[in-house]
């Protein structure tokens, strides 16, 4: 098969892992920098040029978009849908991940279990906000964030309201969340594929912090998941319409809840904890999906993927 990575460099470890795994299994891929692809798209015949030529006769298209270039990147995937090409991931589902809140709502509608989280547009409405998620301590994030920047701890009732009006302020968008404190700074990244949950590790933040990230110096090693786990983590991507995604779950008395559904998840963080060779997995499903396409003859669009939820 011929792959294309969509993604900015090649020298990203994801990146570069991708286009190994597709060549240990004898396909071939070819990187290509999302941004610098333009398109033509008024034709009968759409296309995606890169480096002044048609992709053409690509087979399937995995991509990595950035959150920061969300609006180009997934017009770039939905032009690759219009050609009819196999996405890993669809362009709507990459735009519903991306939307914190987006997301908590349509997996609250599918009862997937999660946070107890409020949100408010006006600062007049603090007190009822706080009040819903049970008061401090809370937990404060910014829409807009990743890697845990911009996801705060307040405990006590006055700094929570400080920090939601500082906010505010700024017109910055947040969600207020009941601080799950018995997961003890930990949550647990599964990797979804297809409809399996193929490994999943625990993060662990380090003492003082509750920011499990691993970019916050939390540490990582392979978990085994409940029955109750694996399956919230595949009706959230499900949910969300999307084939390879990362899944952060922490464990509250309640069960497992969703903390937030990643589309574009790393892979370096996750085949160093679990040893699993987690590109080679989503390879691998990408040649079972683009057999059954072939014998299926489905035109293009319809069947991208089978999973979606049409919610817009
Ligand atoms: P980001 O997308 O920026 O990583 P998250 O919502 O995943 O933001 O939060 C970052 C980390 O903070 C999580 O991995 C988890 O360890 C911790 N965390 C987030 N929300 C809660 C919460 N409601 N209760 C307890 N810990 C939380």
């Amino acid at each position: 098969m011929k792959f294309v990575v969509l993604s900015r460099k090649s020298s990203l470890y994801s990146t570069r892992r991708l286009v190994e795994a597709c060549q240990e299994r004898g396909h071939t891929a070819q990187v290509v920098d999302y941004l610098r692809c333009y398109m033509d798209i008024t034709s009968h015949s759409p296309k995606v040029l890169y480096q002044g030529k048609p992709l053409d006769s690509v087979d399937a298209v995995i991509p990595r978009i950035g959150a920061s270039q969300t609006f180009y990147g997934t017009a770039v995937v939905r032009q690759f849908e219009m050609m009819g090409v196999l996405t890993a991931n669809d362009s709507q589902g990459i735009s519903r991940s991306r939307d914190k809140l987006r997301c908590m709502q349509l997996l609250s509608r599918q009862g997937v279990g999660l946070p107890v989280t409020s949100f408010a547009h006006s600062t007049k409405d603090i007190d009822g906000v706080i009040d819903t998620v049970g008061g401090a301590p809370l937990v404060i994030k910014l829409l807009e964030g990743t890697q845990g920047i911009g996801v705060i701890l307040a405990e006590t009732r006055k700094a929570a309201e400080a920090v939601i009006e500082a906010f505010r302020g700024m017109n910055a968008n947040i969600l207020v969340q009941e601080y799950v404190k018995e997961a003890g700074g930990a949550d647990i990244r599964c990797f979804v594929v297809g409809e399996r949950v193929v490994t999943a590790m625990r993060r662990q933040a380090p003492p003082g912090e509750f920011r499990s990230n691993l970019h916050r110096g939390g540490s990582a090693e392979k978990v085994k998941l409940t029955p109750e786990e694996r399956s919230t983590a595949t009706r959230a991507a499900k949910t969300m319409g999307l084939s390879v995604a990362g899944v952060d779950i922490i464990r509250s008395n309640h069960g497992p809840v969703v903390l937030e559904v990643n589309s574009s998840p790393g892979l370096e963080g996750i085949e160093e904890a679990t040893g699993v060779n987690v590109a080679g997995k989503i390879i691998e499903f990408l040649e079972k999906r683009f057999a059954k396409r072939k014998t299926k003859k489905t035109p293009p669009m319809e069947e991208n993927d089978d999973m979606p939820l049409n919610d817009d």
